[in-house]
């Protein structure tokens, strides 16, 4: 790994310079510059701040330190500077103007010795050539200044190759299939490699790594159809086992629970059913929890933890537990008196929720902890 400080001239920036239009990047320094590497195509460009960069320089203050990558033998990119360097660049293009003691130029319009000002203003420039997992860690380090790029760009970064140019025509353009299919179940922006993320996180979760581990082994891959098609496993499996909508689908764990459960059998129409009689049922507080407690309820123990279903509030208990004088119903029909103390005991529902039972005083008793849990599932 090694980093080295180079000064460098706007004039030999805006050597070869070239802006091929919004998917395919821009180019300066004798063409070996990216100044818009694809991790970086996203970055909003801002008008204001490029005049505030173009007064800087104009005032010949300095700008903050950037950093770029050696990809090989005379191929950089830019890793932190892009708006900086793309304001300079773009002013030289003829693109805006300035604004200098109260005259409004474009470039073609400067006086000669504010033109020498700028294109012999000197970028402060860190040039840094290692290994992928080198560089990565130090994209982690420089990130927190400057355009701050995301967990996924950042791998976007390190992991170049065919498979992620595949991957990205799925997931990563605004109207990408990957969002097409998805947009009712998942959350995320494309741009941002939100589902990107998520996509790779599902994979990784079922193979039991993480995600730099699954694009360390595929990023030499012919193309991503692995991902691509795990996706689609996910969410057509989603349509077939819930084919009814509703709002609340959206951002739920569909990869997790397709990994977990999808082994197991379901019937749609009755889980339809139920679905709809849940939502109106106001013991559930995470409606949410809905889907997950259909796809476990014949399959786990404890499965209406998903629902969060109401509780007895403190002030009922305390009410209960006077009455009982601290004795548990079940243990007296034991043939066991003890008088238990109010943190020894649980407010019990006496007809449980999945027979209809309602969180209401006139359907709590108290129960030692032993009792409460031996009745179990509610
Ligand atoms: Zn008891």
């Amino acid at each position: 790994m090694e980093i080295k400080l180079h000064q460098i001239t706007v004039k030999d920036i805006f050597n070869g310079y070239k802006d091929h239009g919004d998917d395919n990047g821009v180019v300066g320094y004798g063409s070996k510059l990216d100044i818009r590497p694809p991790y970086q195509r996203n970055f909003v460009y801002d008008l204001d701040q490029a005049k505030s960069v173009m007064n800087t320089v104009l005032n010949n203050f300095p700008l903050n330190v950037m950093y770029w990558v050696i990809n090989g033998e005379n191929s950089y990119e830019v890793l932190d500077g892009q708006q900086r360097t793309l304001s300079v660049m773009q002013f030289l293009d003829h693109k805006f103007p300035i604004t200098w003691n109260g005259q409004t130029m474009y470039v073609d319009s400067l006086p000669d010795d504010l033109y020498d000002r700028v294109i012999n203003y000197e970028f402060m420039i860190y040039w840094c050539e290692g290994t992928d997992s080198e560089k990565l860690n130090w994209f982690r380090t420089v990130n927190i200044a400057g355009e701050k790029l995301t967990d996924q760009e950042l791998r976007n970064v390190a992991y170049v190759g065919p498979w992620l140019n595949d991957a990205k025509r799925h997931f990563s353009k605004r109207n990408c299939a990957a969002k097409k299919l998805a947009d009712p179940y998942v959350k995320g922006d494309p741009n941002r490699q939100e589902l990107l993320e998520r996509a790779l996180k599902w994979i990784s979760e079922e193979k039991g790594i993480i995600i730099d581990e699954y694009m360390a082994q595929h990023r030499s891959n012919d193309d991503a159809d692995e991902l691509w098609q795990y996706w689609q496993d996910i969410i057509r499996w989603v349509q077939k086992i819930f084919p009814t909508y509703h709002n609340q689908m959206k951002g739920l764990d569909w990869g997790g629970f397709y990994s977990t459960y999808r082994k197991n059998k379901y019937n749609s129409t009755k889980l339809n059913v139920d679905i709809d009689n849940l939502l109106q049922d106001d013991e559930i507080k995470s409606t949410k929890g809905i889907w997950q407690y259909e796809l476990t309820k014949d399959y786990e123990p404890n499965a209406t933890r998903y629902l969060h279903l109401r509780t007895f509030s403190d002030a009922d208990k305390h009410k209960k537990y006077k009455e009982q004088n601290g004795i548990c119903p079940m243990c007296k029909a034991e043939g066991l008196n003890k008088t238990w103390k109010l943190s020894e005991m649980e407010g019990d529902h006496v007809i449980p929720w999945s027979k209809g039972g309602k969180t209401e005083y006139s359907n709590l008793e108290m129960l030692c902890k032993k009792h409460n849990e031996s009745k179990g599932n509610r």
